[in-house]
């Protein structure tokens, strides 16, 4: 699904990733753990093409994204990527419904069809009664599902994510990890997700360690 081959990236002098190599199978659920300044976020960065390689390549679905510019990379981005942060970063004005067809809208998908996909998602995540509401009020918990819908709502083909927990208390943490495990058994959905939680790591397919810019 996902290749990285020989990735490095350098901010200034200063070596952040010395040569990464990896992969990803379809359905995976793949955690990257390993201490503060690693390299774990400037490694997913890459992964999601938010940041460009110095040397090295990422290849999605046989895509060479890391030679992508322009409004082919947003697109292709936005259509194949999903992304999850530690916060949301849901729009404060817009209800979850909305917040979940924004990048569908992106895509140019039709209004209906957004909002059923938006719909069936926020549903399938417990949020029934909850689509109308503003993100402010809602639970963190409900937030980062929401948030979640939103990653998904074009089908994407791997979801990234950054800390998806860390701002969650342990019972909204281990629903959120029980969501990842159920997306990957019913829809054989990709993850790929930093991590400090152990919990996640261990409900993980794989857990790979990152040490001073290199995967251990
Ligand atoms: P981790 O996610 O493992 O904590 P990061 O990838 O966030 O590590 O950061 C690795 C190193 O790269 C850190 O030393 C950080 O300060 C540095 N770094 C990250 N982004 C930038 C940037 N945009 N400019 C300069 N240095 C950066
Ligand atoms: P959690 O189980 O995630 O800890 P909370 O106890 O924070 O949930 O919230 C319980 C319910 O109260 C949620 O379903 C949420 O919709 C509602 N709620 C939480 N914060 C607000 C708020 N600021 N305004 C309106 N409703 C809220």
């Amino acid at each position: 699904m996902l290749k990285a081959t020989d990735v490095r990236k350098s901010y200034g002098n200063l070596p952040i990733l010395k040569g990464v190599n990896f992969e990803v199978q379809k359905g995976e659920i793949v955690s990257i753990i390993g201490p503060s300044g690693a390299g774990k976020s400037t490694l997913l960065h890459i992964l999601g093409s938010l940041d460009q390689p110095d040397e090295g390549t990422v290849k999605l679905k046989g895509t060479m994204i890391s030679e992508l510019s322009g409004n082919l990379l947003s697109n292709f981005r936005n259509q194949n990527i999903g992304f999850v942060f530690q916060f949301h970063h849901l729009l404060p004005e817009f209800s979850a419904l909305e917040n979940v067809c924004i990048p569908a809208f992106i895509a140019k998908t039709p209004k209906k069809q957004a909002e059923t996909r938006a719909l069936e998602l926020l549903d399938l995540f417990g949020l029934k009664d909850r689509v109308n509401h503003k993100p402010n009020q809602l639970s963190g918990g409900e937030q980062q599902r929401v948030a979640i819908a939103r990653a998904l709502v074009n089908n994407p083909a791997i979801i990234l994510a950054d800390e998806p927990s860390g701002n969650l208390d342990s019972e909204n943490a281990a629903a959120l990890h029980q969501l990842f495990v159920s997306l990957r058994d019913n829809f054989q959905q990709t993850f790929v997700i930093v991590t400090h939680n152990e919990h996640l790591a261990k409900t993980s397919d794989r857990v790979v360690t990152m040490k001073d810019g290199l995967i251990v």
